[in-house]
């Protein structure tokens, strides 16, 4: 699969029997459907977040560049997480395929859902470097 970002391959990381893909040059992580919904049980996310990935809402108007999904190269949906999250813009596959976080949205969205302090330490314990902004390894700076 391929960065929707920069088209470089994605590298495949394992977390707590997960299988996630980040881009090796610090672009974002993707979640497949379903991977979103197994690491929130795993991190002892409460319950009713775990379908989060099924209540996005599609944004039309969201600028940001356009990405396409590793899975099937299709453009995908700007999309939004109910709630206060509204200013934590995504990228979802139009096909259900998954999820695509830039640097820090993943973070930003677990706050903005108010996520209990020890479900978010444990995925920030999973994910290091790849969850937050300021990834150590971001080509931009
Ligand atoms: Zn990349
Ligand atoms: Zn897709």
């Amino acid at each position: 699969m391929l960065c929707p970002a920069n088209g470089e391959p994605l590298v495949i990381i394992e977390v707590e029997d997960v299988e996630l893909d980040v881009c090796p040059e610090g672009h974002g992580i993707w979640f497949d459907a379903d991977e979103l919904r197994m690491l929130f049980l795993k991190a002892g996310v409460r319950e009713e977040l775990h379908a989060l990935d099924q209540k996005l809402e599609r944004l039309k108007k969201a600028k940001g560049p356009k990405r396409r999904c590793p899975r099937c190269s299709r453009k995908m949906w700007k999309v939004a997480a109910p709630g206060r999250s509204e200013h934590v813009i995504l990228d979802a596959c139009p096909d259900d395929h998954g999820l695509w976080f830039d640097p820090g949205e993943l973070e930003e969205m677990l706050r903005s859902q108010l996520v209990e302090d020890e479900a978010l330490d444990r995925v920030r314990d999973y994910l290091g470097a790849f969850i937050s902004k300021g990834n150590p390894i971001d080509p931009d700076d």
